[in-house]
């Protein structure tokens, strides 16, 4: 049972809750169902050790239902609720467009019960003929049909990197390999990855292939020879490796890392400077005079090294050549994480627990934003909790040494754009975080009112997770993006980066976007627990996509320098 799978089981929980007008707790399933998704461990491994309660939002109630989920396959309470609405809600609710309330409208009218139904009754233009549906939301599920089709089969990065490091560096310590890299859509940081490639140089390809296919992840070999081997891992993702010879490794390496615009753009510039580009090298006739490093091939096409972050032709070609590609924010940048939740609370570690994983990190602070009590059943801290919290902090930031902890909150933006936490608390806190938990699905109109609101308020010193899109689950608000960016520029409010591998949020063209009009930046984990301090590197990433330099994230700055930001 992947952690998947029962992360699909708690998601379609929580949106048949939500369509019986239940309050609160879908959102508690909803975290739980992030937080199993998200888990570096096997879910399995955590109900043997009876730990299921440690990840962030699960309860006991909730853990004994993902004890049932991995001990017998189902959820009674899941087919119980499912019986009302037969469907298979987890992938209809994928497409952009399609809610738990108009995958229900569909149902009863039409009969949708998948994927495939759906795209028949919008092909048919049926879908316009249920009332309060129209020709534009038939539109519109058409055009999200197309994107969720694409992204049916599609792995974070969050998940899919730390596995193939995993098989990157068993390779490399095979000896087997002269080198081994990552190349493909992975090592452009892409925040879905469709599967891995891997490339190696070997003296030895069919002994080093055969290594490859016995890894232990491997479930399944799809094809095997010296010169590429595929696999499927037991969570079906395929990886390739090709082994390639020295002399074209470079070569290799940039083909196979793309993106394919990139490279298109790229052989032209070969084409027009009389030259010819493939995976092989760069040939003048039949001389290679490129091809053993990326730098060399680059180089013969008269450019700089372009990283691969930015290969998704998007002008880095230009800027390589007037040398004006940006010097892009790197991990060692970062002096600490501005988005941290703590057992105060629906984290999972102490204050003391995530200062100590931070120092470890070599960060020089981080920022307690718990979030803040709007409503009953949501945990949060209170007003007086809050103020507990505040001198607690101060009282342990009096011990710590080499780290600090500034206090903080993530308030919540209301419907109206105001904030949930009262004016004198907000005065004592370094730093303030807020961002929009509730009401999500406002029109364009109305939710770019609402977030320029907290833009505009004086007490707020950062936007969290601004789109709120949660990748493959949830789609992002509707929002005038130009408006919240020039807005934001001018106020000086600063827009997060949300690290978390299921949000990054911005997103990276956004985050572009954002620079441009002048605004700043702030990367944050939103950890709920210290091991997830360690998502800084897919902000980073994303940041870097978005062509971000040291200077536009303000958690490059010395401690002084960020608190006189925020003031
Ligand atoms: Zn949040
Ligand atoms: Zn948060």
């Amino acid at each position: 049972m992947h952690n998947r799978k029962v992360a699909q089981i708690l998601y379609e929980v929580a949106d048949l809750l939500e369509l019986e007008g239940v309050e609160f707790k879908p959102r508690a399933y909803r975290r739980a169902a992030q937080a199993v998704e998200s888990c570096p461990v096997p879910i399995e491994e955590l109900v043997r050790e009876g730990r299921v309660t440690e990840l962030p939002g699960v309860g006991k109630s909730i853990a004994e239902k993902i004890e049932e989920i991995v001990r017998t396959g189902k959820l009674r309470y899941h087919e119980e609720l499912k019986k009302k609405l037969p469907v298979d809600l987890y992938s209809l609710t994928q497409v952009e467009g399609v809610g738990p309330k108009i995958a229900k409208l569909l149902y009863e009218h039409l009969g949708v019960k998948n994927l495939d139904d759906l795209e028949r009754a919008a092909r048919e233009h049926r879908i316009r003929t249920v009332p309060g549906l129209g020709p534009k939301v038939e539109e519109k599920i058409l055009r999200g049909l197309a994107e969720a089709r694409k992204t049916e089969k599609r792995v974070l990065l969050g998940i899919a990197l730390p596995l193939a490091e995993n098989i990157r560096d068993k390779l490399r310590e095979s000896g087997l390999f002269q080198a081994v890299e990552i190349a493909g859509s992975l090592r452009r940081g892409k925040e879905t990855i469709g599967d891995i490639d891997i490339l190696g140089i070997s003296n030895r390809p069919g002994v080093a292939s055969d290594f490859f296919a016995r890894l232990p992840d491997v479930e399944e070999v799809l094809a095997k020879g010296p010169k590429k081997t595929s696999v499927k891992l037991g969570d079906g993702l395929q990886v390739d490796l090709r082994i390639v010879p020295e002399e074209s490794f470079g070569a290799a390496l940039q083909y196979f890392t793309g993106s394919q615009a990139h490279n298109i753009r790229l052989r032209e510039r070969a084409v027009s400077q009389g030259y010819k580009l493939n995976e092989y090298g760069v040939f003048e006739g039949e001389k290679r005079v490129a091809g053993r490093t990326e730098e060399e091939v680059y180089r013969a096409l008269g450019l700089p090294w372009i990283p691969p972050e930015l290969r998704e032709d998007q002008g880095e070609i230009q800027a390589a050549e007037e040398g004006k590609l940006p010097v892009l924010v790197e991990q060692g940048d970062i002096l600490g994480d501005l988005h941290v939740h703590t057992d105060w609370s629906d984290g999972k570690g102490s204050l003391e627990e995530m200062a100590a994983a931070a120092k470890e990190l070599g960060y020089r602070y981080i920022a307690i934003v718990d979030h803040f009590r709007f409503a009953q059943a949501i945990p949060g801290l209170g007003p007086d909790e809050l103020a507990r919290q505040i001198e607690e902090i101060r009282e342990l930031n009096g011990k710590l040494e080499g780290i600090r902890l500034l206090c903080g909150v993530e308030a919540n933006i209301l419907s109206d754009g105001s904030i949930d936490v009262p004016r004198e608390l907000l005065r004592e806190l370094d730093i303030v975080v807020a961002a929009v938990h509730t009401h999500m699905r406002m029109p364009k109109g109305e939710m770019t009112k609402r977030l320029l609101a907290a833009i505009e308020n004086e007490d707020v010193d950062i936007i969290a997770h601004p789109s709120g899109r949660l990748i493959g689950e949830r789609s992002a608000y509707e929002v005038d993006w130009e408006e919240v960016f020039r807005r934001a520029a001018k106020y000086g409010t600063i827009l997060e980066v949300n690290a978390n591998p299921q949000r990054l949020d911005l997103r990276a063209d956004h985050i572009r976007e954002a620079i441009d009009t002048g605004v700043r930046l702030a990367l944050g984990t939103d950890a709920h627990h210290p091991d997830h301090l360690a998502f800084m590197r897919y902000g980073v990433l994303t940041a870097r996509r978005g062509w971000a330099r040291a200077r536009d994230v303000v958690n490059t700055l010395s401690p002084d320098k960020l608190l006189e930001v925020l003031k």
